[in-house]
């Protein structure tokens, strides 16, 4: 069982994370291990979701009926987030973090991310569009977050899975903190994970999905992969974009300064 490794009590390392597509029996919120969904309705309305009209050919974004789920307009000149106090010791870590993640995608997308601090931090659309908030989460990974995608449009939440078996080491290393967020941050842009291509064969292919358009072709550069789905980083390698990250972020965004699309 997935759930067995999950114990708070930084439990050992799991062999390998036993990938499914859905794990709603396990974590019902919680989609392909870290897609986060507002309610457990939502995550099986997502999974539900597929259409044979979008062909499943190398996809990096999801599709919400006939729009790709992205930002809203007003949401991508200024993406407020803040990160909870809940977070503790790790709070600042996850806040030089986010900022350096945050600048990467920026500097490739016309999309702009500003830290805020209101008095709280816990309800996404209220106190920022983005909320970071910790949970002990019945999943086996780092983090989670919600794509641009129904309930996202009213606000997103990042959550740091502060039992994940490796929490401390990945807190305490500025690169492997950095590529979590940059993989969740690419979630809260609108991308899915590299292993959703038609032409990915490996440990994470998933018999049910929902709905992506292409974009790129299976890139196991891609910081949308997980090193044990075939990619060829390692979370604590310096973080980075590859080619088809910047060149899928700049068609749906465009280039810093020269957005929306259609990108000039
Ligand atoms: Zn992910």
């Amino acid at each position: 069982m997935l759930l067995a490794l999950v114990a708070c009590d930084h439990g050992p390392a799991p062999a390998a994370i036993g990938l499914t597509c859905a794990m709603l029996d396990e974590a019902p919120t919680l989609v392909d291990l870290d897609l986060r969904f507002a309610n457990a309705d939502e995550a099986r309305e997502y999974l539900e979701h597929g259409s044979s009209e979008t062909p499943r050919e190398h996809l990096i974004v999801a599709t919400d009926g006939p729009s790709i789920a992205t930002l809203p307009l007003e949401v991508r000149g200024d993406l407020t987030y803040c990160v909870s106090d809940e977070l503790g010791a790790s709070r600042d870590a996850v806040i030089a973090a986010t900022e350096r993640a945050a600048a990467m995608w920026s500097s490739v997308a016309d999309v702009r991310f500003r830290f805020v601090t209101p008095p709280r931090c816990a309800e996404r659309g209220v106190d920022a569009h983005l909320v970071i908030i910790p949970e002990c989460g019945a999943s086996r990974v780092v983090a989670n977050a919600m794509l641009p995608w129904r309930s996202g449009r009213r606000g997103q939440e990042l959550a740091i899975n502060v039992c994940y078996w490796d929490h401390d080491a990945v807190v305490a290393s500025d690169d492997a903190l950095t590529r979590t967020l940059l993989h969740e941050l690419g979630h809260v842009l609108g991308l899915v994970h590299a292993w959703n291509t038609a032409d990915y064969v490996g440990a994470c292919e998933c018999a049910s999905s929902t709905s992506f358009l292409a974009l790129a072709p299976y890139d196991p550069a891609s910081i949308m992969n997980y090193p044990d789905c075939g990619a060829t980083w390692s979370l604590f390698d310096p973080p980075a974009l590859s080619d088809a990250d910047r060149a899928g972020i700049e068609e749906l965004y465009c280039a810093p300064g020269a957005g929306p699309p259609p990108c000039p």
